[in-house]
């Protein structure tokens, strides 16, 4: 007989989605829009703290909505992070915009305060900022805003993989001008698919709505002044969502239960280090990762195989951008210069754990066997 699967992160639904669905259908309310939207946008923002939100399809597309809200234009530069997943990047070519992509800190994994700085020495006129928060580690943010407000620049943060982490107390997404949650199947909630724009400038918000409803001007025929998307998210995606609101908080506390579980077990093995979390903030643990010493043995492809031979699910690190083919024509700015850069070095050397909240203690105990069977 096959092995159960253990997962990455998938899906963990509860039963309150269901019933929020059931609603819109007893109403015929399936689409467009409606109550589930608008519950969803006000319970996100308050939830966060942020005086408005948009519910849009996708992360991705919070992040599109983000630019142009930020007026970024063709061939403007836009600086954003190297160690990320491509779609906190990809919305910059859709704008036929430039990434010049920003290397990592070792203390959080996210964008380098030094490679910022020097970044903006380099090209004066960058025209915004983009940063993630790693695995659901919040970012330096103060030192990151310092540089952004010196150079007046705006700045969008991708908690795509955050939500629910605090950095000093407040919650990530909302430091910048603009900040975006997805709700894709693998993050810590999920709507099946989904994602959220946030922020205090309730006007661009509106003009976000605007945009991704097709940019139909207020005339009762059909007329266009924007180019428009169809980015706006279901009235059955957003109850799926507004159930999963409910238990966010419990599942952050299971992730960092998770996070705390693999780092005890592994706290004798001098080669595995988990990765850092930020000492100014609360991280959410969406991933549990871990690196090997420079010089192991073992490399992190031995211990993914292991696993999948027991029909374990991990993930390398993600791929640093500038080292992606379709990103080869971009700049890449690193503090380090002439060494490997440290989005690359914790690509080499490290790889994501299994993080589902569903797994069970004897998963979790099967999981730890196998990885420290290599250290014995
Ligand atoms: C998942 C993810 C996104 C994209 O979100 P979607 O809702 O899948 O479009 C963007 N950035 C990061 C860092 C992500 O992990």
């Amino acid at each position: 007989m096959e092995k159960k699967r253990i997962y990455l992160s998938c899906p963990t639904m509860h039963g309150e989605e269901l019933e929020f669905i059931q609603e819109a259908f007893d109403t015929n309310w399936v689409a467009p829009l409606g109550p589930n939207v608008n519950e969803l946008e006000k319970e996100v923002a308050s939830y966060v703290g942020c005086k408005t939100a948009a519910a849009l399809s996708a992360g991705t597309a919070a992040i599109h909505m983000a630019l142009k809200l930020a007026g970024i234009k063709e061939g403007d530069i836009v600086f954003v992070s190297d160690l990320t997943f491509s779609a906190t990047c990809n919305p910059i070519c859709y704008e036929k915009s430039i990434p010049v992509f920003i290397d990592s800190e070792r203390d959080t994994w996210n964008m380098d305060p030094a490679a910022l700085e020097k970044a903006f020495k380099k090209y004066p006129n960058a025209k915004a900022v983009v940063c993630v928060h790693l695995y659901g580690t919040p970012a330096k943010l103060d030192e990151l805003i310092a540089i952004c407000e010196k150079h007046n620049v705006p700045l969008i943060e991708d908690a795509a993989e955050s939500m629910s982490a605090t950095y000093k107390g407040k919650q990530t997404g909302t430091f910048g001008k603009y900040g975006i949650f997805s709700f894709n199947g693998n993050k810590i909630i999920t709507s099946s698919g989904g994602g959220m724009l946030v922020s205090d400038d309730e006007e661009g918000i509106a003009k976000a709505r605007f945009l991704s409803t097709q940019a139909r001007d207020a005339a009762r025929h059909y007329q266009h002044s924007h180019i428009g998307y169809n980015y706006r998210m279901s009235n059955i995606v957003a109850g799926i969502a507004r159930g999963q609101m409910l238990h966010l908080e419990e599942h952050k506390a299971i992730k960092k239960k998770i996070y705390e579980e693999y780092k005890n077990a592994f706290a004798d093995i001098e080669e595995i280090t988990m990765n850092p979390l930020n000492p100014d903030g609360d991280a959410n643990c969406w991933l549990s990762c871990m690196t090997l010493s420079e010089g192991c043995d073992v490399t992190p492809n031995q211990i993914m195989d292991a696993l999948e031979a027991e029909n374990i699910e991990s993930r390398p690190i993600w791929k640093p951008m500038h080292l992606q083919p379709v990103f080869e024509g971009y700049d890449f700015i690193s503090a380090v210069d002439g060494e490997v850069s440290v989005g690359e070095d914790i690509f080499n050397r490290g790889l994501c754990l299994p993080s589902d909240i569903k797994n069970t203690p004897e998963d979790m105990q099967h999981i730890i066997n196998i990885v420290r069977g290599f250290f014995k």
